[in-house]
C-alpha cells in the first residue's frame, strides 16, 4: 500500500506521484476534481489516496480513504476523468450519505456515476457526449441482464451492476436531471448531506421540495429498462 496523494480540507499534497509521465498534469487533474467537488457540494474534502492492488475492484472508496489498482496508472485520463471523480463523490454519497431500503445499491452507484458524468460535462462537453454514447452502447450490450431497480440490493450480481447500475442508472439520472442547473443540484446535495439516510421515498421528497421532477423514477423502479425509450430520452434533449 502506497500513499500517493494526501488531501486535507481540499488542499492537495503529492506524496508519491505514480502517474509520473507529467506531475504538473496530475496536480491539475486532481485540483480540478477538488474544485468541482467544493463547487457542487459546498464541502471541503479530506482523503488519502493509496495505490493498492489487493482490492475487489479497480478502485474503491472508504471513509477518508481511496484505493486504486496499479492497472490505472497506464490509463491516466480514464483514471482522472472516471475513477477518481467517482471515488471522490463516494466520499459524500456512500460514506457520508447512505441510501437505505430497496434499490439502495442501484441508487448509490447510479447517482454517484451521474455526479461523475456531471463533472465530465462541466470539464468537457464533447468528452461527456462521447461518454454518454459509450454508456448507451454498454447498456445495449448488457440489456439481457437488466432487472427492476428495486431488486438490485446485492453486490454480487456483477453483470447486473454493469448493465443496469453503471449504464441504465446513469442514463436515467442524466434524463431526470437534464434541466437541473448546478445551483439546484447543489441544494439537493446539501439536503442529502443533512438527512444522511436516504430511502427512495426520501430522495423523491427532497427532489420534489427543490422542484426537480423525478416522477419517472417511481415507475422506472418497478420495471426493467427499455433501451429505445432511454435512447429517445437522451436524444430528445439534444434537439
Ligand atoms: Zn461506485
Amino acid at each position: 500500500m502506497l500513499l500517493c496523494y494526501h488531501i486535507s480540507n481540499n488542499q492537495l499534497t503529492v506524496v508519491n506521484d505514480v502517474f509520473i509521465h507529467n506531475k504538473k498534469n496530475t496536480v491539475f487533474y486532481l485540483e480540478s476534481i477538488l474544485k468541482y467537488y467544493k463547487y457542487i457540494t459546498g464541502l471541503s474534502l479530506t482523503v488519502d489516496i493509496y495505490l493498492y492492488d489487493d482490492i475487489p475492484a479497480m478502485s474503491i472508496s472508504m471513509k477518508e480513504k481511496i484505493y486504486f489498482r496499479s492497472s490505472l496508472i497506464d490509463i491516466k485520463d480514464v483514471a482522472m476523468y472516471l475513477y477518481f471523480p467517482h471515488e471522490i463523490f463516494h466520499q459524500l454519497i456512500g460514506n457520508d450519505v447512505k441510501f437505505v431500503g430497496d434499490g439502495r445499491l442501484w441508487m448509490l452507484e447510479s447517482f454517484t456515476e451521474y455526479l461523475q458524468l456531471r463533472y465530465i460535462m462541466h470539464k468537457n462537453k464533447n468528452l461527456a457526449n462521447r461518454y454518454i454514447c459509450f454508456i448507451l452502447e454498454r447498456y445495449k450490450d448488457n440489456i439481457s441482464n437488466d432487472v427492476p431497480i428495486i431488486a438490485i440490493n446485492d453486490e454480487s450480481y456483477e453483470l447486473q451492476i454493469v448493465a443496469t447500475i453503471e449504464s441504465r442508472g446513469v442514463l436515467l439520472f442524466h434524463i431526470y436531471f437534464m434541466n437541473v442547473d448546478d445551483f439546484h443540484l447543489k441544494m439537493m446535495l446539501e439536503k442529502l448531506a443533512i438527512v444522511k439516510n436516504v430511502s427512495i421515498t426520501v430522495f423523491l421528497q427532497i427532489c420534489c421540495e427543490i422542484g426537480i421532477n423525478v416522477e419517472r423514477l417511481s415507475s422506472d423502479i418497478n420495471n426493467i429498462g427499455n433501451y429505445e425509450q432511454i435512447k429517445a430520452g437522451i436524444y430528445e434533449n439534444y434537439i
